[in-house]
């Protein structure tokens, strides 16, 4: 089985990162693919997302980069089938001074998923981002075969996007030749709001058919998942926003078949 490495990255906050990562992991996992996600957020929203509440944290990705623990002793079962967690504790916080001076610092989660073994049992590990362009940000992309980038659907939606772009292009020269975007999500859409409408026009006309056909609404159901500790697929599959994400996930598989056909 072949692994696919998805970075899920943009420095902006709150633009739907940890949402996406866990309910694209969620409907990944629903449609039978095996599915590992990476929290590399000190925040560890995905981790509590995911139901791993803080005190059940013993091991954490941060072990995993430092090379304290092996990512296969990192992994932690979720309520999902087929969907598994790395966590994140906030030792995360404290990485980047540590590995200043390590000539690998970029590498770190490369290796780890490397680790991983090629008889994979996963079909995708997915990695949240935090709302940086800092080292472990550029783990994330080192680590990557494709970046999908959200944006949410708000005025400045393309700011931001540029030096994001850039990165990845800085990403691709010095460290992972073979780093792709995989795609452009907009989130949190509002049907009411003519601004909406015109973001996503705007975003289409400069980013083209990067940009995914599928545009994630604002759905309360979506927002209110997180704190049963669950992801919006297993608290209301019927939402609209647990809805586009199942046609998020059938898309990026439509695009995986591409790319694998070329
Ligand atoms: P990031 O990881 O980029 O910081 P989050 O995924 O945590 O962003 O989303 C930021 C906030 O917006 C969270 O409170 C989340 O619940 C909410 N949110 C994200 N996507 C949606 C959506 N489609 N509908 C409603 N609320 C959303
Ligand atoms: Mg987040």
């Amino acid at each position: 089985m072949t692994l696919r490495v998805i970075t899920i990255a943009n420095q902006k906050g709150g633009v739907g990162k940890t949402t996406t990562t866990i309910n694209l992991g969620t409907a990944l996992a629903a449609i039978g693919e095996r599915v590992l996600i990476i929290d590399l957020d000190p925040q560890g929203n995905a981790s509590t997302g995911l139901g791993i509440d803080r005190r059940a944290r013993d091991r954490s990705v941060y072990d995993v980069l430092i090379g304290e623990r092996h990512i296969r002793d990192a992994i932690m079962e979720t309520a999902v089938p087929r969907l598994s967690l790395v966590p994140s504790t906030l030792d995360l916080l404290g990485f980047e001074q540590e590995i200043l001076g390590a000539r690998d610092r970029s590498y770190r989660l490369r290796k780890a998923v490397q680790a991983l073994g090629s008889g994979a049992d996963y079909s995708y590990v997915l990695v949240d981002c935090p709302p940086s362009l800092n080292l472990l940000t550029i783990n994330a992309l080192a680590a990557a075969d494709a970046v999908l980038v959200p944006l949410q659907c708000e005025f400045f939606a393309l700011e931001g996007l540029s030096q994001l772009l850039q990165t990845v292009e800085h990403v691709k020269t010095a460290l992972n030749p073979e780093l792709t975007i995989h795609g452009i999500v907009l989130t949190m859409f509002d049907r009411r709001n003519n601004l909406s409408g015109q973001v996503v026009d705007d975003v289409r006309r400069h980013m083209g058919d990067r940009v995914y056909e599928t545009v994630i609404p604002r759905n309360v159901r979506v927002s209110e998942a997180p704190s049963f500790g669950k992801p919006a697929l297993l608290y209301d599959m019927h939402c609209a926003g647990s809805q586009a994400y199942i046609r998020l996930a059938s898309e990026i598989i439509q695009r995986e078949r591409r790319l694998r056909a070329a």
